[in-house]
């Protein structure tokens, strides 16, 4: 019989799970796709104390947040990057004055920081280029955290897994019965999982999971809010990101992503499903614009590269403005009637290892196990202090290499020397050994498992170069 079982393979599971396993209890995670295939990889992929929120009045949040952010860079090196935000001043919009005690009380608010502080500067003075329109004369700079989201959500994952807890991947759950002291838990393999406490970690789905699958009610509602980012070859050059503030009060974000491109986002759409949210003409009409009335060098509908959308599973507060409800996160309890169901609500990718230490608490009531938070102390997979040793793996390829899989690199090299010259090329610098070692050793099962999440190569990879893929992916499955 397991303690727990986690349902949905989100930040906020694969968070949970690592965990609780990491405290001695015996856990098990089932996700019905793949490890963060849902929102946790359609982020905007930031670590961050989310300036905008002090607007909101929402200090818990970000005093949390920017905790958060010095202790995931701490965590996890490999997969995060300090960035750089300018903030271009617009008089019309937010006075400087508010605007400095914004930045001062975010310098401050988390505590010690490792961050550069923020700064007054001219637009013109500080980059190799600037990218903002000559209206635009001074602004702000100030640090966040780039992180990649799924690889987070993956690692998170894989460390579970290293310290003992059961992860089924591709699982639906057929049945689920409630008695006063276990959960039985039918999955379509025929299979029956027994356990004493569950929580349901399914991001937008959480409150219809409980009502279809648990067949239980929930007092609390989400507002699903669709956010969408383009992807366009890069504007500028230059590591600076950019935090443009809009005529509708809200902002969005420009984020040199992957050396080539540049990442524009968000939208607050409201949605009712949440099946695989595509982009809607009207949000990326909206985000071309908004870039625009910034930007120098203009883009147009036909620059678009790539685009994705998520679905943010906000607490509904009867907010009228999606962009104005709040990002934090909360629980239900529901264990009156025999075994106990937690559900989380919202959240963010940043507060998912507070979130996961405030679920344990929460279990503290049901299970006997070590109250000693660890999280924050404890590496994730791949994380380094030194440098690497590289065996055979060609230059070219290892800088890429390194940036994702940081000291797991000294496996990747064991498969490199499994083929002549890493195996077959597959695309520019991804060759056979890297699928291998994907699939063996960090669960990939198709080539979008590869190329969307533990990978981001997948934006303008080939057809041809899939179909290889492909071929690949039966060889070694
Ligand atoms: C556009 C956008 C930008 C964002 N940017 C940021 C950012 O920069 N920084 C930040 O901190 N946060 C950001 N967020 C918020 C953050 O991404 C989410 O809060 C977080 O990823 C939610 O994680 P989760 O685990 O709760 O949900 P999810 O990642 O959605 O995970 C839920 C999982 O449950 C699984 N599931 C559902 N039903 C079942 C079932 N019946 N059985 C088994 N599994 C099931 C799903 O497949 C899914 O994998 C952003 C969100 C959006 C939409």
């Amino acid at each position: 019989m397991y303690d727990l079982i986690i349902i949905g393979g989100g930040i906020n599971g694969v968070g949970t799970a690592r965990d609780a396993v990491g405290r001695g209890l015996n856990t098990c995670l089932i996700e019905k796709g793949d490890i963060a295939s849902q929102t946790s990889s359609w982020s905007t992929k930031l670590i961050h104390g989310g300036i905008r929120y002090l607007e909101n009045y929402d200090f818990k949040l970000v005093r949390e947040s920017l905790k958060e952010r010095e202790v995931i860079k701490k965590i996890a090196p490999h997969i995060t990057k300090p960035i750089n935000f300018v903030l271009p001043h617009v008089p019309s919009l937010r006075p400087s004055w508010m605007i400095r005690i914004g930045l001062f009380l975010y310098d401050r608010l988390g505590g010690k920081s490792s961050f550069e502080k923020s700064k007054f500067i001219n637009l013109n003075d500080h980059f190799k280029e600037n990218p903002i329109k000559e209206n635009f004369i001074s602004g702000y700079i100030y640090s966040d955290l780039y992180v990649d989201d799924s690889r987070l959500a993956l690692l998170n994952a894989e460390d579970a897994m290293k310290r003992g807890a059961k992860i089924y991947l591709n699982t639906k759950i057929v049945k689920v019965l409630r008695d006063r002291s276990f959960w039985l838990i039918t999955l379509d393999s025929g299979e029956v999982l027994k356990s004493k406490v569950v929580v349901n970690a399914t991001g937008p789905f959480a409150i219809s999971v409980l009502n279809n699958i648990f067949k239980l009610k929930s007092n609390k509602k989400l507002r699903l809010v669709q956010g969408s980012h383009l992807v366009v070859k890069k504007i500028y050059e230059g590591d600076q990101a950019y935090i443009l503030q809009l005529d509708d009060k809200r902002i969005i974000f420009m984020i040199p992503y992957q050396n080539k491109y540049t990442l524009i986002g968000t939208t607050d759409h409201e949605v009712d499903n949440f099946e695989n949210p595509k982009i809607t003409d009207e949000e990326k009409n909206y985000l071309i614009k908004s870039v625009n009335s910034f930007i120098k060098k203009e883009i147009s509908e036909s620059d678009i590269l790539w685009t994705y959308s998520g679905i943010r599973p906000l607490i509904e507060d009867n907010n009228q403005k999606a962009s104005k409800v709040s990002r934090d996160y909360s629980f239900e309890v529901d264990d009156k009637d025999g075994a106990p169901i937690i559900t989380i609500l919202g959240g963010k990718l940043t507060t998912y290892r507070k979130l996961s230490e405030q679920i344990l608490k929460k279990l503290n009531k049901y299970l006997v196990f070590s109250n000693k938070k660890w999280t924050s102390e404890e590496a994730l997979p791949g994380a380094y202090d030194k440098i690497i040793n590289n065996r055979n793996i060609p230059q070219r390829i290892f800088k890429r290499l390194i940036k994702t899989y940081g000291n797991k690199i000294s496996k990747l090299n064991e498969f490199y020397d499994e083929f002549d010259t890493g195996g077959e090329l597959i695309f520019d610098d991804f060759y056979e050994f890297e699928a291998k070692y994907l699939i063996k050793e960090e669960m990939a099962r198709t080539s979008e498992d590869i190329l969307f999440r533990r990978t981001k190569l997948g934006i303008d990879f080939p057809k041809e170069a899939r179909d290889k893929l492909e071929i690949i992916l039966k060889r070694h499955l």
